[in-house]
């Protein structure tokens, strides 16, 4: 019997089968020319290891990976789960599956340099046997390169670039893809590759069923996105979506996002302030540094946004940043946020402001050394969000924070975590501090258990102002 052609999606950070453009369209292709669709996924841990990423987050992956397969085998669609190295391993691999006949790649376009040269491998490894590669750009909700200035260039303000956004939503609105229709069962004979390896499952703790995800993104937009304006800023309060880990690994889109978004809460975008439309613009800072990374490889290098800043010489004391991973600096807010990234794998936003902030200009540590501790960690980690959300805090990056704007520790836990249930939550020997003692528990002495604070804040911004000084106007 003759070979039916074959479809290969390459699944990488769209784990999903709703709302997947590769998918579908490789469905669409397969219906038109009786052929048949595989997916495929490589986990590669060496290069997961280059990239920082935490285990915690590839066990989601590896975990959601495992889901994935069965959710498609629902629909007869096979998924290989194979398990490589690195990513120059990829094209080899893929190479490997032709022979069962393979007519076209389809897979979602990634941007970061090693993940951008590992598909060019791949495509031109394809070309020479005349195999096309089809790549959708659905990373973003607007992809990178289409929100320009009036002159074509990139913003490199975040507000303006809102603006646009948000122009070029209302006329071309958001387009979800429907989940594949499912394929007749089918049978082949695949080569064998090593299979993918099970996780550690520590991230058991999140589901990793697409369904549960979608109705929990819903749920959100339908009744707690209300309170988001309200109650986005207190970590002792779930006021946020949570969804970050999925949106990291494509288990949800954010076109899902905006689209259900719109549809529960159309009355509540067209006022500015209301929940709705600051939690829409939340999506948009994730677009907007994914863009900024697509116009300013440099960042991928770990560079900073304004050169001048990379001249400042941080004296990095390797003691302090230990004391800050281990959540021992003897400030409440930033101990205690330590401690739910280290236990938990994930922060509140207001507090990776407030521990990025404090790294850099308190303890005065390069806000690489915190990046990368973050990705080492963050089971949402995103190399766009994070390396914008760190060059922010610093005042090194786009649209940062001006380096004369100097969190207090102390007075943002004060009106963050009013009450200190936070804090308590993270640091039981404080628990018996009165709401107001918990933000600063060293009067007249520190509490008994508790750290000695590492550093006076006020001593240390006067540092920090004079570290900025001293390269302000430098040429780079
Ligand atoms: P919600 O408040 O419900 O927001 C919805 C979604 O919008 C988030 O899931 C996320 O995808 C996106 N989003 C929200 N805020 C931002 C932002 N400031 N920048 C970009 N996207 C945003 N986010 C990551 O996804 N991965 C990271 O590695 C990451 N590192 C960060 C590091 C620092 C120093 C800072 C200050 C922020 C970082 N953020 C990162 C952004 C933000 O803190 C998280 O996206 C948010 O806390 C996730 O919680 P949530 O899903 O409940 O968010």
């Amino acid at each position: 019997m003759e070979k039916p052609p074959i479809h290969l999606v390459w699944l990488r950070h769209d784990l999903r089968y709703h709302d997947n453009q590769a998918l579908y369209a490789a469905r669409q292709a397969a219906a038109a020319d009786s052929g048949v669709v595989i997916a495929l996924f490589i986990a590669t841990p060496l290069s997961w290891q280059q990239h920082d990423m935490a285990m915690i987050r590839q066990d989601l992956l590896r975990r959601r990976v495992q889901a994935l397969t069965l959710e498609l085998a629902e629909l007869h669609i096979p998924l290989l789960a194979v398990e490589g190295s690195d990513y120059r391993g990829c094209a080899q691999l893929i190479a490997t599956l032709l022979p069962l006949g393979v007519v076209a790649l389809y897979a979602q376009q990634e941007y970061e340099v090693r993940e951008m040269t590992r598909d060019e491998q791949v495509a031109s490894r394809l070309r020479l046997q005349h195999i096309p590669c089809y790549w959708f750009d659905r990373l973003c909700v607007m992809a990178p390169g289409t929100v320009l200035t009036q002159q074509g260039e990139i913003y490199k303000v975040f507000t303006p670039f809102k603006r646009n956004w948000l122009a070029k939503l209302a006329a071309s609105g958001v387009q979800c893809f429907t989940k594949p229709a499912a394929q007749k069962p089918f049978n082949l004979k695949l080569p064998a590759l090593p299979l993918m390896e099970e996780g550690d499952n520590s991230s058991a703790a999140w589901s990793v069923a697409e369904l549960d995800v979608l109705n929990r993104m819903r749920s959100f937009c339908q009744q707690r996105v209300q309170d988001y304006a309200s109650a986005r800023d207190f970590p002792a309060v779930d006021g946020t979506s949570s969804l970050s880990a999925y949106l990291a690994i494509g288990v949800l889109s954010a076109q899902q996002c905006v689209a259900r978004l719109q549809h529960e809460a159309a009355q509540q975008l067209e006022q500015e302030k209301s929940g709705a439309s600051i939690w829409l613009s939340e999506l948009i800072w994730r677009d907007f540094y994914k863009h900024i990374l697509v116009a300013f490889p440099k960042l991928i290098k770990h560079q900073a946004f304004q050169p001048e800043t990379d001249k400042i010489n941080w004296p990095n004391n390797a003691a302090l940043f230990e004391a800050w991973c281990n959540g021992e600096t003897g400030y409440p807010i930033v101990d205690a946020a330590m401690r739910q990234l280290n236990e938990t794998g994930w922060m509140h936003n207001r507090l990776r402001m407030i521990t990025a902030s404090f790294l850099v200009k308190d303890l005065h540590i390069d806000w690489r050394w915190g990046e990368r501790y973050f990705m080492s960690k963050l089971i949402d980690g995103d190399f766009a969000a994070n390396n914008g959300g760190w060059q922010w805090a610093a005042s090194t990056g786009t649209d940062a924070a001006p380096y004369f704007r100097i969190f207090n520790p102390v007075t943002q836990s004060e009106r963050f975590d009013p009450s200190g249930d936070f804090i308590r939550r993270y640091l039981p020997q404080l628990a018996s501090k009165t709401n107001k003692e918990i933000h600063w528990p060293h009067k007249p002495v520190t509490a008994k258990g508790y750290f000695r604070p590492v550093v006076e804040h006020n001593e240390a911004r006067k540092v920090t102002l004079a570290l900025f000084l001293a390269v302000k106007g430098q040429e780079s």
